[in-house]
């Protein structure tokens, strides 16, 4: 079986804890129109590694993975390679090596990983299906159901909003944020952190030949930040910051 990768390298507790090898895997379901990633949108592209020359390849790095650290998954979306993700993540976790992913939430299929994951890190960009849809082309329905899911089973669960001026950083937004948070049961059983909206990807969709569609409304100031994590943090919301 064999994975599609567009980017691999180290990190050190960006995306899960300690120093991690992470692997961005091609393929997404969504089109976020702020994605810094847009190389890794189709599921062509890439280059395509084997299971077990990727298993061999995390072994060969066990000395790099201190304070905690291990292999990230993530994207484009881990789960539109779901069998082979799924396949990698138990030889690994098997392994004993600290296993995480990175993913929109939108599969129904997550929770077949939850067994085999140390972190589960999901984004949650939106309170409103809806809305989510319009501008994604996806419900977030089904991240929603997700979370619960991953609560009932004690996944450990680190949940991310990516603050996006016009689309979801309002204090509106945020208060509409808390009550869902707390709907699904949230606080104290998962951290939560903003990700403030920045242009890293943007030449790469010259390079691409795509067009970049965000607009200067899209960012988010430090004060806009501050009233937003305020709010959440008064209705019992842990907020991290890696
Ligand atoms: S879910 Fe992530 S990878 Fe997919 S389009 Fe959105 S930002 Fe890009």
């Amino acid at each position: 079986m064999e994975l599609r990768i567009f980017q691999k390298g180290f990190n050190f507790s960006q995306d899960g804890p300690g120093n991690r090898l992470v692997y961005h895997l091609q393929g997404c379901n969504l089109r976020c129109p702020w994605c810094s990633n847009p190389e890794g949108l189709s599921l062509q592209g890439g280059v395509s590694c084997s299971i077990d020359e990727i298993v061999a390849e995390v072994l060969r790095s066990r000395a790099m993975f201190f304070d905690g650290g291990g292999v990230t998954l993530t994207g484009g979306e881990v789960c539109m390679q779901f069998s082979a993700a799924a396949q990698l993540l138990d030889r690994l976790y098997y392994e004993g090596i600290n296993t995480c992913i990175e993913t929109n939430g939108t599969s129904p299929r997550l929770p077949e990983l939850f067994p085999v994951l140390d972190l589960l890190i999901m984004d949650i960009k939106h309170h409103d299906p809806q809305k989510h849809k319009a501008v994604t082309g996806v419900s977030c329905l089904q991240t929603y159901r997700n979370i619960t899911a991953a609560l009932a089973a004690k996944q450990p669960l680190a949940l991310r909003i990516p603050l996006i001026g016009g689309f979801n950083a309002s204090v509106e937004d945020a208060a509409a944020f808390a009550k869902l948070l707390k709907q699904l049961g949230v606080p104290g059983k998962a951290t939560l952190e903003l990700l403030p909206y920045h242009e890293y990807g943007r030449a790469k969709y010259d390079s691409l030949g795509m067009e970049y569609t965000m607009g200067e409304n899209a960012h988010v100031s430090a004060a806009q930040v501050a009233a937003f994590a305020r709010c959440l943090k008064d209705e019992g919301i842990t907020l991290i910051h890696t």
